[in-house]
C-alpha cells in the first residue's frame, strides 16, 4: 500500500518488518474462532489451502473495511464531526447535549485517556505520535497540536487518509503531522520510535489481536506509551470457555455491517501485554461513560438532514444506521464493554 503524502521528515516510513506470530491461550482462541469463521476451506484440503483461504479472508475484510470507510466518512463528517469515535460523559449524564456538548465529549475522550494512561505528565516527552487506525485524523491533529509533537496516522481508507490530510493542511499542520494508508498489522516503521502510540476505537477490527499487539509494541520507543480504546465483549467469568450463544449471536450481528472479525476482552488484551513484559498495565471499562453516545447518533440520523444524507451516502451507511440499536442492546445487556488498555513499554 502507497503513503499518499510525504510525512514528517522525521518519521518516514521504512521497510516492514517481519513480525512472528504470539497467541496467549484466550487469544488463541478468539482466533480459532475467528479462523472457523472466516474460513471456507476445511482441513482435508491441506495447509496450503488453509494458509491461502485465510490470507483471502484477511483481504477480503481490510478490503470491506476500505470500502466501508470510504463509503461512509463524509456522512459521519457532515454531521459528526472530524472525531469518529464515542464521547465521554459523566455516568447517568441525562441530559439531552447540543452538537457543541458532543464534540465536547469526544474532546473529553481523548483527554481522559491520555490521563488514564499517564501521559499528561510526561507531556514534554512526547514528540513522535502514530495514531494507528486515525479515521479522518481527528485524534492525530488534536494530540499533535496538544503536544507540539510529530504525528503520522494510518488507516485502510485512501478516502480518510486523503481528506484527513487535506484537514492538516487547512489547519496549517502540514508540517507536524500526516496520514498514509497502511496496515496496522504490518506497519511501515522502524522499530522503537513513537513516544505514544495510540489506537482509538480500531482495534475491534484487528483480526488478529495478537499480531496487532506485538505490532503497537514494536514500533513504541522505550519508555512510550501505548493506548488502545476499543470496543470489547465482557470478560468471561471462570471456566466460562465462550460467551453465550445468543451473547455471541448479537456481537456476529453487528459483526457484519461493521465489518469486525471476532471480538475479545479488556482481559485478553492485559494478558496479552503481560505476556510481552509491558508496565504499568491498566485497563478500564468506560461502558456507562459512553452509554449516551448511540442514542444521540439515532437522533441525529433521524432528523431530516441525518435522513437525506444518509439515503445519499449509500447502503453501507443505511446498514450501519439500522445496526446502532444492537449497540445500544449490547452494552444494555452487558455483552459490549468500552475498554480502555494502557501500559509503558520497558526503558
Ligand atoms: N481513530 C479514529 C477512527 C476510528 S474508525 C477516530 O477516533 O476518529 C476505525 C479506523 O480504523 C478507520 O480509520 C479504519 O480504516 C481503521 N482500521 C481498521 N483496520 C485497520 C487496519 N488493519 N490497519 C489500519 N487501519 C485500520
Amino acid at each position: 500500500m502507497k503513503a499518499t503524502l510525504a510525512p514528517p521528515s522525521s518519521l518516514i516510513s521504512l521497510p516492514r518488518h517481519k513480525v512472528s506470530s504470539l497467541r496467549s491461550p484466550s487469544l488463541l482462541l478468539q482466533s480459532q474462532r475467528l479462523s472457523s469463521a472466516l474460513m471456507t476451506t476445511t482441513a482435508t484440503r491441506g495447509s496450503v489451502a488453509v494458509t491461502a483461504a485465510a490470507t483471502s479472508s484477511a483481504e477480503a475484510l481490510r478490503e470491506g473495511i476500505a470500502e466501508f470507510y470510504n463509503e461512509t466518512s463524509g456522512l459521519w463528517e457532515e454531521i459528526w464531526g472530524d472525531h469518529m469515535h464515542h464521547g465521554f460523559y459523566d455516568p447517568d449524564s441525562s441530559v439531552q447535549l447540543s452538537d457543541s456538548g458532543h464534540r465536547e465529549a469526544q474532546i473529553r475522550m481523548i483527554e481522559e485517556s491520555l490521563r488514564f494512561a499517564g501521559v499528561t505528565e510526561e507531556e514534554k516527552k512526547i514528540k513522535r505520535v502514530v495514531d494507528v487506525g486515525c479515521g479522518i485524523g481527528g485524534s492525530s491533529r488534536y494530540i499533535a497540536s496538544k503536544f507540539g509533537a510529530e504525528c503520522i496516522g494510518i488507516t485502510l481508507s485512501p478516502v480518510q487518509a486523503k481528506r484527513a490530510n487535506d484537514l492538516a493542511a487547512a489547519q496549517s499542520l502540514s508540517h507536524k503531522v500526516s496520514f498514509q494508508v497502511a496496515d496496522a498489522l504490518d506497519q511501515p516503521f522502524e522499530d522503537g520510535i513513537f513516544d505514544l502510540v495510540w489506537s482509538m476505537e480500531s482495534g475491534e477490527h484487528m483480526p488478529d489481536k495478537a499480531k496487532f499487539v506485538k505490532e503497537l509494541v514494536r514500533v513504541t520507543a522505550p519508555g512510550g506509551r501505548i493506548i488502545i480504546v476499543t470496543w470489547c465483549h465482557r470478560n468471561l467469568s471462570q471456566g466460562e470457555e465462550a460467551l453465550q450463544p445468543w451473547e455471541q449471536n448479537l456481537l456476529d450481528r453487528i459483526c457484519k455491517t461493521f465489518y469486525l472479525p471476532a471480538w475479545c476482552s479488556t482481559s485478553d488484551y492485559v494478558e496479552l501485554l503481560q505476556s510481552l513484559s509491558l508496565q504499568d498495565i491498566k485497563c478500564a471499562d468506560w461502558s456507562e461513560n459512553v452509554a449516551p453516545f448511540w442514542p444521540a447518533v439515532i437522533r441525529t440520523a433521524l432528523t431530516w438532514k441525518g435522513l437525506v444524507s444518509l439515503l445519499r451516502s449509500g447502503m453501507k451507511s443505511i446498514k450501519g444506521a439500522l445496526t446502532m440499536p444492537l449497540m445500544i442492546e449490547g452494552y444494555k445487556k452487558g455483552v459490549i464493554k468500552f475498554g480502555i488498555i494502557a501500559c509503558q513499554k520497558p526503558l
